[in-house]
């Protein structure tokens, strides 16, 4: 592990550099934050913001309407997948989650899985920078909470890691990230909420059709009481395809999660 570890840092050496104390995480330029106005800015301000898919997250087209050729449904506030009233462009959901829904109702991310913002998540995940957590935190929590229609879940949990994994990271950066954001945003944290009951092959090393057998049934909620009747959030560090934040939702609405959100720091872009 010490090796992976050891192969992982060399390979983000010059990052690693860059990321001494009062250095800009992304630019490695002098700033007294973890990351600098110009940053902050350029990656994270209002010009980097995009109209994305309420549901999954996914960017929608600037120009067209919608995805699905004008028949984009409006949901109510009562919508049977107790979606919350959502205004403007957000009213939009995108082709793929009109034709097959996901079991998650909403979705909200800080920015898009694309260079230079996925080395913050490379440094926290490969690279043991757990200082970057709060970091990431902090830009989810103000990108949640710029969706005014969006009301915060009862609980949060993290995406759990298998025991395996676990033991070879030493850490959950989904947990990290989580700790602070449900401090910050005044939400109970329940870090052991799902489990997973067995180890799965890393999504990301299965092929895409087998990832959906790759990822069944590995979840399971101890005390469905805490879940039961309430609107629970789940964090995550990364979502690409999704299947795997479909699976848990789908297990915490068997066990009568009303409402699932995904809150995740980066969102993988279509290809
Ligand atoms: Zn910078
Ligand atoms: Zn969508």
């Amino acid at each position: 592990m010490k090796d992976k570890i050891a192969l992982a840092a060399r390979r983000t050496g010059t990052l690693l550099k860059r990321l001494l104390p009062n250095d800009c995480a992304l630019c490695g330029g002098a700033s007294d934050d973890a990351l600098c106005p110009g940053c902050l800015d350029q990656f994270f301000g209002p010009a980097a913001v995009r109209s994305r898919c309420p549901r999954c997250a996914n960017p929608l087209p600037e120009a067209a309407p919608s995805l699905s050729g004008g028949t984009q449904r409006e949901r109510s506030e009562h919508s049977g997948s107790g979606l919350p009233i959502v205004h403007g462009l957000d009213r939009q959901l995108c082709g793929s989650c009109l034709s097959d829904p996901p079991a998650f109702d909403r979705t909200l991310v800080a920015a898009d899985y694309d260079l230079p913002v996925d080395q913050l998540v490379l440094q926290l995940k490969f690279g043991h920078r757990l200082a970057l957590a709060p970091l990431c935190a902090r830009l989810l929590r103000d990108a949640v909470l710029s969706h005014p229609d969006y009301t915060l879940p009862a609980l949060l949990c993290p995406v759990p890691l298998g025991p395996r994994r676990l033991a070879e990271r030493g850490y959950n950066q989904a947990l990290e990230i989580a700790r602070p954001l449900a401090r910050s945003m005044g939400v109970a944290l329940h870090p052991q909420l799902v489990v997973r009951v067995h180890e799965t092959a890393a999504q990301s090393s299965v092929a895409p059709e087998r990832r959906q057998q790759n990822i069944a049934g590995a979840f399971a909620v101890p005390d469905a009481a805490l879940v039961a009747g309430r609107h629970i959030g789940v964090v995550d560090d990364v979502m690409t395809s999704g299947r795997t934040l479909n699976e848990l939702a789908a297990t915490l609405k068997r066990h009568g999660a009303v409402q699932v959100s995904n809150l995740v720091f980066a969102r993988t872009p279509p290809h």
